[in-house]
Formats: C-alpha cells, structure tokens, sequence
C-alpha cells in the first residue's frame, strides 16, 4: 500500500533568520522526490550577504541566551520533542519524499533526531563544572563551563533530518546559538523542524536556517563572529574545511566519509549475519557512512577446502538474500530499499560496477538491472549489487561508492582480514560476525576505527554515545552527540578563589 504523501504542492523554501521566514534572493533550484521525479520544493543558493545577516542575529541574540537559566532553555527542547512525536509520521513521510529512503527507515532517523533532542534536555546536569575546596589554605578552586557564541552545522543529504540535531539541541541547550546550512538536495525536513524550533518557543536569532551551497559554507567559515563549525559529509570537504577552521583558530567537528568492512568468521550463525548483512548493505540504498562495503569471509582454522566451501556458502547467500529485496517508492509499506537519492548519484554507482567488472571482479548480481515494486521511473533505481573476488585495491574495493554495492573479498586469516581493513583510509565502522568471544575482543582491541559492531551489521551509536570515527573518516577532536557534543559546545574556566 502506498502511504498518503503529506506534500501535496510545491514548497517554495525560505531561509529562517531572526525568527523570520525570508525570501532568499538566490537562485532556486528543484527539489525533485528521487522515486516519483516529480518536483516537491524549489530550494534557494542563498548569498553570502544572507547568510552574514544569520550570523549577525545569532550574535545579537547570543547575550540574552546565554544568560537565560539552562532549565528555561530545555523547556524549549521539551516542547520541540513533544510536537516532533506528534508529528513523528508526517516528518517521516517528508524524509522518504525528499530522500528516497523507505519509511521504516525514515522512521528509524526520525526517532535517533529526536532521541538527541531527549538527551540534550538534560543540560542542567550535563554541563556542570566541578568544585574543590582548600586547594591552598582559604582557596577554593571550581570549573565552569561557558558557551561560545555563535556555531555553523552543515548537512549532508543521505540523513536530511536526523545530522544536524546531532549538535543543534546540545548547542542551543548550553546557551550558544546556531545557523544549519541543510544539504540543498532535501531541504525540507530542516525548514519542519526550524517551524517547530519558532512554535517550540525558541527566541528569534537563536535558531536559523539558511539555505544553498559552498557561498553559505563560506560565509561561515570567513566570518569572526562564528566561534565553530560542525560539518558531515564527504572527506574532501571536510578535510579543507577543518583545514579553514585551523587557519582562523574556529573548532571543528567533521565527520566524513567510509568504506566499512563485515568480517565473517567461520563460527558465526550464519542466518543471522546474512540478514543483518541486508540491512547493512543495501539500508538507505547503502547510502550511509555506517554502511557495510566490503565482506570479508575469513578463513581462520579452516583448510584450504574447507575454506572455498565457506567462501561459496556466503557468496551464494548474500547474492540470493540481495536479489529478493523489494525495491521500489519508499511510501510504499512494501519495499525494502528506495531509489539513489537522484540521477547522477544512481551513474557515479552504475559507473563504480562497470570499473570493478573492469578491473577483474566478479559481478554476482547485477543491480544495474532495475526490476521495482510499481511502475516508477528508473532515473533513479538501482537493485542491489554483489561482488567476489573483489581485493583490496581495487577501486571497488577502496573507495566509497555510497551505493547498494556489497564487495566480497577474501582473507585466509583474522590477522590479513585485519590488515586489508587497516590498509584502507578510512576509519568510521567495522563489523565482526562471530561466536568466539577471543575473535570479538581481538577485533574490538584492535581494530582502528571509531564505530565497532559486534554480530551488529549496523553500529549506529546512540544519542548519549560519541558518533566515533578515526583516519579519514573524522577531522576534530570532540565527535558529534551526547556528552562530546556538550564538551565542543563549551569552553571550561577555571576560577581560582581567596576568601579573605
Ligand atoms: P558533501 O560533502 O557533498 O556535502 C555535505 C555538505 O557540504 C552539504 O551541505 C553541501 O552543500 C556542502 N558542500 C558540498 N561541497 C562543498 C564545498 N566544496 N564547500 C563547502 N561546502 C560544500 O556530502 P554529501 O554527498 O551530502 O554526503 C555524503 C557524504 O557524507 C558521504 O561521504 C558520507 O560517508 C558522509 N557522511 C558521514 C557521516 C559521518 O558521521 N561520518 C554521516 C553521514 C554522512
């Protein structure tokens, strides 16, 4: 059944600065839904002027915040929580329209962001200095933590809702203010949750939204009054842009790209480690920085039969699992995995599987040949997509394809599986399937990356945990959510006190 869709016309998108929804003077692009390719927004490229004046009205509305008492703040977050769950399904409708992915899927972000706008709600305990008293004889010694001012949070597209409610609630709760620059290719669900910020209570200047492209990020990134910047999306980006905030002293949280590895270990339960393989690879139409890329059937203790035995096993599993995923319009109940979010992003995928067909890999299941649930244009579909035979430096291998590709590879030992991941830039996720607690905490110990699964095809931290990430996978020193959110969001002080 296909769900009501809860755009009905065409929204023409404003920027939010100082409490106001403001026509912006930039060009307007198409916000085109990637499974209908029927037109739901047009969204601005806003100048670097417009962005100046949000910046401008978070510094001004900056004092008055920051001296507003932390419980008077949270009752704002309180509220936005509260119209966000009674909104929960029409804010999650809007992610699948604007995304492509499915609902339950949209659901699932729709439940993280607001997780993180739970979390944040308890600031009044989670900012807290610390105090000790006689240091030196009649010298007490306490630890405040102050907000910073102004802070820049931009977006990438795979999670238009949930990303920036990784820092904006933590930012807002502990009295600093923000401009979001949202990915301009799904606008939408940020300009909903600016409107809940306006009805939630939120003071003008101290919430804004200001639409477009690199002018917008720029005009951060330039301006003096913007004490940090917290950034998602690919590693290109976000290394120049960390390398920006170090030149002009701003922090900088950046969480970039991935290329994840599963490795499967020849005891683990089999059934199960398909099945959250599916989710793994082919979720968001694998367009997720947790997503698994590359899988790694290891042959520890096995004999070289027993090992091809295994290999097979997997192979066949994964590529008949993959080929019975319903794929179609995300508003339908039925499917299972959406479209790319658009055109271009469906051929740098298809572009990826001609290169590993190239490059000597074996293409088990072809995703290139879209077969949907309904009748929907195939601009932007793929299928999923298996791979064997695929090594480590091989292209497909390597890089991040950020598409329903799963790339299966070969390693005779925990110790080579462990080499291929180390041997790769990146650093977000990785995953073992085993059921020997030695391989576990091996892998756990060793493994050099920010997010570790363990029999979890999927490790998506919770609001209260650090969103990790190492090598190229993460510029900063503090990570999104929860308590290392707090920590980037203030600065400590140190007061040192003689009572005469
Ligand atoms: P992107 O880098 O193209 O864009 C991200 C944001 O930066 C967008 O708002 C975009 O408008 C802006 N931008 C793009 N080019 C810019 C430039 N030259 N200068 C300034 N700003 C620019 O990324 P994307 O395609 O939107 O998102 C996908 C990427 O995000 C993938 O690499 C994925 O792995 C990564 N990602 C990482 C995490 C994480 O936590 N590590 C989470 C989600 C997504």
């Amino acid at each position: 059944m296909i769900l009501e869709e809860p755009i009905k016309e065409v929204i023409t998108i404003k920027n939010y600065i100082d409490g106001e929804w403001v026509a912006s003077e930039g060009e307007l692009m198409d916000v085109v839904n990637p499974a209908t390719q029927e037109v739901i927004a047009k969204v601005p490229i806003s100048t670097k002027e417009e962005v100046e004046a949000a910046i401008d009205a978070a510094r001004r509305a900056f004092p008055i915040w920051r001296s507003t008492p932390p419980l008077s703040r949270v009752r704002c977050l309180f509220r936005m929580k509260e119209i966000m769950e009674d909104r929960f399904e029409e804010l999650s409708r809007i992610q699948t329209m604007e995304h492509g992915k499915t609902i339950d899927e949209s659901r699932g972000e729709t439940r993280r962001g607001i997780e993180n706008v739970e979390v944040a709600t308890g600031i009044p305990s989670l900012m807290m200095g610390y105090n000790l008293e006689d240091v030196a004889s009649g010298v007490d010694e306490y630890l405040i933590r102050q907000p910073l001012g102004v802070f820049g949070i931009v977006g990438p597209f795979n999670f238009p809702f949930m990303v920036p409610l990784w820092f904006a609630p933590y930012a807002v709760a502990t009295g600093n203010c923000v401009v979001i620059k949202p990915s301009s290719e799904d606008p939408i669900s940020q300009m909903k949750i600016a409107e809940i910020a306006e009805e939630a209570g939120i003071p003008p200047g101290v919430w804004n939204v200001v639409n477009g492209g690199r002018a917008v990020v720029s005009g951060m990134l330039d301006h003096p009054d913007v004490a940090g910047i917290c950034f998602v999306g690919s590693t290109p980006v976000g290394r120049d842009i960390y390398r920006r905030c170090g030149e002009t002293g701003k922090r900088v949280i950046a969480q970039c790209g991935a290329k994840n590895f599963i490795l499967v270990m020849p005891d683990a339960d089999l059934d199960r480690t398909i099945a959250a393989c599916m989710t793994s690879f082919f979720g968001n139409a694998g367009q997720r920085c947790l997503a698994g890329a590359n899988l790694v059937p290891v042959g520890e203790g096995l004999s070289e039969r027993e090992y091809e035995a295994f290999h097979g096993k997997v192979v066949r599993a994964m590529a008949e699992s993959a080929a019975r995923i319903a794929v179609g319009y995300g508003l339908d109940d039925s499917v299972q995995m959406g479209p790319l979010r658009d055109k271009g992003k469906k051929e740098r995928v298809a572009g990826y599987i001609g290169k590993g067909v190239e490059e000597g890999a074996k293409l088990v299941l072809d995703g290139r040949d879209v077969r949907l649930i309904g009748d929907w244009p195939h601009d932007a579909f793929l299928n999923p997509t298996v791979f064997e035979g695929v090594s480590p430096d091989m292209a497909i291998g390597r890089e991040e394809i950020f598409g329903p590709v799963a790339c299966i590879m070969r390693a005779r030992s925990f110790d080579e599986a462990m080499e291929m991941i180390h041997g790769n830039p990146f650093g977000n996720s990785a995953s073992i399937f085993t059921s020997s607690g030695k391989w576990a905490r091996e892998f756990q110990y060793g493994v050099r990356c920010g997010n570790v699964g363990i029999n979890v095809g999927l490790p998506a931290p919770m609001a209260f945990f650090p969103f990790s990430g190492m090598k190229d996978s993460f510029f900063g020193t503090l990570h999104a959510q929860g308590s290392e959110a707090i920590r980037f969001f203030t600065e400590s002080k140190v007061v040192i006190q003689r009572w005469f």
